[in-house]
């Protein structure tokens, strides 16, 4: 029974990479195969499971979404990774997105500031296997400096401007992908190359996220919950 349903959501997995992704342009096999491999079904929760194949973002709690399958995969074909990159995260969110790297690169850091999120995403993925990933809980809208520079890095927020201190964490031609614009608006998703220490930047879609938020410091921050 449960080998059968397992089939089924596979199914639906090579339903939503033909329908929802390879047909809107996304060519990089390897993501396509990485996204007909993770189990979305299982990062959301209880109550959206029958939603998780379907064409669009899902609340997961807080007042935070696993993003819609294309952005997802665009996102993660804009970083051009090999198995070699190692990449940074922010806005682990379920899980999801995190999952989809660890499927292509050796190394994966994610960062989340609400923490019940995170601690969430890393049973999942701990759970699932996905051992080449280390979380933190924080406004990674700082970096991570320990573990830079970093070949890609995907801000899965939306960020108002250019975000400098990730910036300065890219290694030699590292890719920053993150969508840029007004936190409750759309926003354009941007594309940043590390060129010594100049950026290229180029303009890849409009999308719709919930915003980066950065914390303030301990004494001014607020508790989790924002949309
Ligand atoms: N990556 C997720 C996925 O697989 O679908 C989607 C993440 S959701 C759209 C954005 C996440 O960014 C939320 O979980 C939110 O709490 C988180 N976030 C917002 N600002 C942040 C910050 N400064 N640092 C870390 N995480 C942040």
């Amino acid at each position: 029974m449960e080998a059968e349903q397992s089939q089924i959501y596979a199914l639906r997995r090579v339903r939503m990479v033909e329908d929802q992704i390879a047909r809107r342009g996304v060519r990089d096999e390897n993501v396509l195969a990485a996204m007909r491999s993770v189990p979305r079904h299982l990062f959301v929760p209880d109550s959206q499971v029958d939603d998780a194949y379907r064409d669009g973002a899902l609340p997961i709690g807080f007042g935070q979404t696993i993003s819609q399958p294309y952005i997802v995969a665009i996102m993660t074909a804009l970083l051009k990774l090999d198995v070699r990159s190692r990449v940074l995260e922010i806005g682990t969110g379920c899980g999801y997105q995190t999952a989809v790297l660890a499927e292509l690169v050796g190394e994966v850091y994610t960062i989340e500031r609400v923490p019940q999120l995170a601690e969430r995403a890393a049973e999942t993925l701990g759970r699932l296997g996905y051992r080449a990933v280390q979380t933190l809980v924080g406004d990674g809208s700082r970096g991570w400096r320990e573990h830079a520079p970093y070949d890609a890095i995907i801000v899965t927020a939306a960020a108002a401007e250019a975000p400098f201190a990730l910036l300065r964490e890219l290694a030699p031609d590292g890719r920053l992908v993150v969508p840029i614009g007004a936190a409750h608006g759309e926003q354009m998703l941007t594309v940043f190359v590390r060129r010594g220490d100049t950026f290229e930047e180029h303009e890849e879609l409009l999308c719709r996220f919930v915003p980066l938020i950065e914390d303030r410091g301990p004494e001014q921050d607020d508790p989790g919950g924002e949309g």
